[in-house]
């Protein structure tokens, strides 16, 4: 698509639907489901029609579960030619289930300025109190508003605007599902955007060859009483990477410490803290286990990062063959 020039002087913003939920009607009498397209999801809100000149795009029509990193690269290359050609905007639409990590894949595959927001819908268009016709809606207008310039790819569900990296699904049905930590840096308010708050750098950004195998990453969380076997199988299962879900702020029980040295020789081996928020420590502790033994071993530590988006970063970086010893300064980046 070459988006042209909009007579209206509207700002030209694609919609670009996945798939998901939001997509997925009611069922009909016949047993039927078929799937919205992006023009139905736009022609179903006439409002839209005053806020920007929106040009839907269909990209699949997939659960998230069945999204798969590649789907996402090719959003990216696709965003990236919309954006040369001088869109305006993107909204990508999506299953919820795993918006947290396809909205930052696409953070760390997006270069340049122009505003990208990934959205959903908790309630499917068939339920009452559906949402996903106000998500949308609330989508369009944040990435219709010039200060979403230069964000990097947000997440807007619930009238909240969030960074794709800070974001994570924390409720199974509530239409509030979707938190960030530290916490949102904005909310749509009637037809206002307000963005009260910007981040001080962007995500670091992956260039991946087309027809790339993306990395194989695991990720083990490391559990009380648990023994190492899962981690012994990582060694010899064919993976490129390994995060492990530590503890705390930082630690493992010594018991893991033979297997996780054996890995740490065979592959990049990154910690993230399994409380889902915070920073890992440094310094603190330096007991066997404890955060310090772990750098001290040459585990790389993940930051601010949690678990699901410590993958998606190491994933990126391996898939892109960036150097090894960047990443842990790719990690201090994306901690913001
Ligand atoms: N299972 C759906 C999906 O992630 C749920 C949703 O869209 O909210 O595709």
């Amino acid at each position: 698509m070459t988006p042209q020039a909009d007579p209206s002087g509207l700002p030209r913003i694609a919609v670009l639907s996945l798939g998901g939920t939001i997509t997925t009607p009611a069922e009909r009498p016949d047993g039927a489901r078929p799937p919205l397209t992006a023009a139905d999801l736009v022609s179903a809100i006439p409002e839209l029609a005053t806020v920007a000149d929106v040009r839907p795009v269909v990209a699949g029509a997939r659960m998230s579960a069945d999204l798969r990193a590649t789907d996402i690269a090719e959003v990216a290359r696709w965003i990236d030619g919309a954006r040369r050609d001088g869109i305006d905007g993107v909204v990508v639409t999506q299953g919820t289930d795993t918006l947290e990590e396809s909205a930052y894949l696409l953070d760390l595959l997006s270069p340049g300025d122009t505003p990208v927001v990934v959205t959903g819908a908790m309630r499917n268009p068939g339920r009452p109190g559906s949402d996903g016709q106000a998500n949308l809606l609330a989508a369009v207008r944040t990435a219709a508003h010039p200060g979403a310039v230069g964000l990097g790819v947000l997440v807007v569900l619930d009238d909240v605007v969030h960074l794709a990296r800070a974001v994570r699904k924390t409720h199974t049905t509530a239409t509030g599902a979707f938190v960030s930590t530290p916490g949102p840096i904005g909310s749509v308010v009637e037809d206002r955007v307000r963005l009260g708050l910007r981040p001080t750098r962007r995500s670091p950004v992956y260039v991946w060859p087309e027809q790339v195998r993306p990395a194989a990453v695991p990720l083990v969380q490391h559990c009380f009483d648990d023994d190492d076997r899962l981690l012994r199988s990582v060694g010899d299962s064919g993976a490129d990477g390994l995060v492990l879900a530590v503890l705390g702020a930082g630690h493992v029980g010594a018991r893991l410490l033979p297997v996780i040295d054996d890995l740490v020789a065979r592959m990049p081996v990154v910690m993230a803290s399994r409380t889902g928020s915070g920073d890992l420590n440094r310094i603190s502790a330096g007991y066997p286990g404890s955060e310090r033994d772990l750098l001290g071993r040459g585990v790389v530590s993940a930051g601010a990062l949690d678990p699901l988006k410590a993958r998606i970063l190491l994933m990126s970086h391996l898939t892109a063959g960036a150097p090894l010893p960047t990443l842990a300064a790719a990690y201090e980046q994306a901690s913001g």
